[in-house]
């Protein structure tokens, strides 16, 4: 699916800028030429108005402009020529004889004396295009001649072509450069994407998995129990609170699916109000510490009066019943579990700390992770779904804090909280 999605994005990137380069390299071309255009019709309008003004002031049509092709200034590409007309559009002067040419311009002479105006043309003779200039006028007797002034274009055509050519060929170098570099940043930008279309994929078969665990037990349960169909309810108590325990757990566990996921859209909202964690922890420390009693484990708390974070009082407290509650379920009885809540100015830190079975280092970064347990079984047993870490690291992240575990195996672990107390909201 996702190397369907970066070809598809390779290819719509590589359509975009290659109409971007051809629209850029017809854009430059086809200003050029009307830059072209505009000088040559300026430069022919000049020239024309020149000779219109020869023929008036000598009141004759037969006159020779200096020959410019030797002076030394000459430019073929801007050198214009000329032919006149009489009345009768009989050809009485011109500059140089081009044949072919002479019988197009006539045509546009015999047009322009019709209409009495004046006609700017490209005419293309034998594969090579000329600016022609066409002026109808009057000599002082009344005589309406035709006066015509034409330049070629070759060298502009030579000049726009190249033009052309040059500009796609750097276009199409700087295209197949940035085509492998769009590629390279469809693949990047893809990739976030795929991580977390991966992680979801990961999220639903885990969670189904443990649905289903539960579920089967519950079935199972249920099915022996139908076939006691004449013993009491009293005999069958330890079946009968299998299937509640086992209920708690899918209620547990869905419950906490419902978090992750409502926390991944961000659509749980997250108060930022002053909470006072010494009252919180104290008060969390005392129903905890009963139920260490009955498992004869010794709890014990160190609390700094009066330390107060900005947060959510709810959420903090659910970070605290994860942390308690994996203390008891991973220490053994006789074990000792100590909480603490020290501060400095800026930011308040709590410790949870037991002697309990500990996590190995290879194991300490990923217990944070969704569904990863060392010890399946074990977990399960108490209740756990591998869910708890993960939901006590975003509530962390949410108070834009910090969580990590120092343990040794076998002899026990500390998870340790860092929030900050002052924070902007
Ligand atoms: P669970 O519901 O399985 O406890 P958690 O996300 O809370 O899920 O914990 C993930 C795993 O981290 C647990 O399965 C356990 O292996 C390990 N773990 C968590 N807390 C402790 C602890 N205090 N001591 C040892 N291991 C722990």
């Amino acid at each position: 699916m996702f190397k369907d999605l970066y070809r598809k994005l390779t290819i719509t990137n590589a359509l975009i800028l290659i109409t971007f380069l051809l629209i850029f390299s017809y854009s430059i071309v086809g200003f050029s030429n009307a830059a072209f255009d505009a000088s040559a019709k300026n430069a022919l309008t000049g020239r024309l108005n020149k000779i219109i003004e020869i023929v008036l002031r000598y009141n004759s049509l037969e006159f020779t402009l200096n020959d410019e092709t030797t002076k030394p200034e000459y430019n073929e590409r801007t050198h214009i020529d000329y032919i006149i007309w009489d009345k009768n559009l009989k050809l009485v002067n011109l500059s140089t004889i081009q044949e072919d040419l002479v019988s197009k311009a006539y045509q546009n002479a015999l047009e322009v004396s019709k209409t009495k105006g004046s006609s700017y043309n490209t005419v293309n003779i034998s594969g090579a295009k000329y600016r022609l200039y066409t002026v109808y006028f009057r000599m002082a007797n009344g005589d309406g001649v035709v006066a015509q002034v034409y330049q070629s274009r070759e060298i502009d055509d030579l000049i726009i072509r190249q033009l052309f050519l040059v500009i796609m060929a750097i276009g199409t170098f700087s295209a197949v450069i940035l085509i492998f570099i769009s590629s390279h940043l469809a693949k990047k930008s893809l990739e976030p994407v795929r991580k977390s279309y991966e992680s979801q994929k990961e999220f639903i078969a885990d969670a189904s998995h443990e649905l289903r665990t539960p579920l089967t037990i519950i079935k199972t349960t249920a099915e022996l129990l139908s076939m006691k169909e004449n013993e009491t309810i009293g005999e069958n108590e330890k079946w009968l609170n299998n299937i509640q325990s086992e209920t708690e757990n899918m209620s547990r566990l869905i419950q906490s699916l419902l978090t992750l996921a409502q926390a991944d859209n961000n659509q749980i909202p997250v108060k930022t109000e002053p909470v006072n964690l010494s009252e919180l922890i104290k008060d969390l420390c005392g129903k905890f510490e009963l139920v260490a009693r009955e498992k004869e484990i010794a709890f014990d708390s160190i609390i700094s009066e009066n330390v107060q974070v900005i947060g959510d009082k709810d959420k903090l407290n659910q970070l605290l019943v994860i942390l308690l509650d994996n203390a008891m379920k991973y220490t053994p009885e006789k074990g000792t579990i100590t909480a603490t809540l020290m501060h400095t100015s800026d930011k308040a830190v709590i410790t949870v700390k037991d002697s309990g079975m500990g996590v190995k280092d290879e194991d300490k970064k990923r217990i944070f992770e969704r569904f990863y347990r060392v010890d399946k079984a074990r977990s399960r047993e108490q209740g756990g779904a591998g869910l708890g870490l993960s939901i006590a690291n975003w509530i962390v992240r949410e108070h834009k804090g910090k969580i990590w575990v120092e343990s040794e195996e076998n002899k026990g672990s500390s998870f340790i909280v860092e929030l900050p107390k002052k924070r902007k909201i």
